[in-house]
């Protein structure tokens, strides 16, 4: 069974796209929570995992999650919220902490969440962000729940964090941008993390690269996919140790059709079969969610 570690919700997804699928979704305000956590119901109600796809019938019993955090986007003063609220730390903050005070159980994991550094604006939005993912961490550490983590040019911090991070059940790494060294090294420091990766389709018309032979998808268009997330991203996903590997893809408005292009991709740089891979990610997915 495919299995999509971090899948930002849009209200556009059918629930029919997800048949077979096991997925998390993830949820940043009250609102996108109320929508994701009712799809989330549709698709668990509807045993996405029996249903028929592509003409044949998934295997396995697809079962759908939903995390909640605050995005460090969220967090950078002027920035406008998933709600369309100005951001607010201590509101967001506030949401969070209510949602896991009554509905624990419903929230799979706490995130994302992280650190960014990629824009000045961002920069300057360190202490919010150091401020809302130590809190984060904290509900994560309270509650037993995994942590999903959002991280661009900011590893050190998460080493930094080591301490902190090891006493959670579980860490996802999403679209983790580090070297395979920072992987081992993060495991090393004896926190229980996983490093997941998504991909982007690269559309092509009526033409091969490379002499190979891409995905025919419609008549005439012709797509393959790219493993995204940095320069690192393909050697992390072919020699990552099989026990802490994930897939995904993150906020791609084609998530249910992009996943499986991104397993193909991923088994196809890990020299393996895509049936081997789905039931690598799936038991790791299981592990990482605690479920
Ligand atoms: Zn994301």
């Amino acid at each position: 069974m495919l299995t999509n570690a971090h899948v930002h919700f849009k209200e556009t997804f059918s629930a029919a796209d997800f048949c077979g699928q096991t997925v998390c979704f993830c949820a940043g305000s009250a609102e996108e929570w109320k929508r994701a956590a009712e799809f989330t119901r549709v698709l668990n109600s509807a045993d996405i995992g029996t249903c028929v796809v592509g003409g044949g019938s998934a295997s396995g019993e697809g079962r759908a999650l939903v995390s909640a955090g605050l995005h460090p986007w969220s967090l950078v003063p002027g920035s406008v919220d998933a709600t369309g609220g100005a951001a607010n730390v201590d509101a967001q903050l506030s949401w969070l902490t209510e949602l896991l005070a009554h509905n624990a159980a419903d929230v799979a994991a706490v995130g994302e969440c992280g650190i960014d550094l990629y824009t000045p604006e961002l920069k300057a939005a360190l202490p919010a962000q150091l401020h809302a993912f130590e809190k984060q961490m904290e509900l994560a550490a309270r509650y037993e729940k995994p942590l999903v983590i959002h991280c661009r040019r900011s590893i050190q911090y998460f080493f930094e964090y080591a301490p902190r991070l090891q006493k959670l059940p579980s860490v996802i790494f999403h679209a983790y941008p580090g070297t395979l060294a920072e992987c081992e090294s993060l495991l090393w420091r004896g926190i229980n993390a996983y490093f997941s990766f998504g991909g982007s389709f690269v559309q092509k018309v009526g033409s091969t690269q490379n002499g190979e032979h891409p995905e025919v998808h419609g008549a005439q268009k012709m797509q393959t996919v790219v493993i995204r997330g940095g320069k690192h991203a393909a050697e992390c996903v072919a020699q990552l140790p099989a026990d802490r590997l994930l897939l995904e893809t993150d906020a791609a408005e084609s998530a249910a059709e992009l996943l499986p292009a991104v397993f193909r991709a991923a088994a196809k740089l890990r020299g393996g079969s895509v049936s081997e891979l789905e039931a690598v990610c799936g038991e790791n997915f299981r592990r990482a969610y605690g479920l």
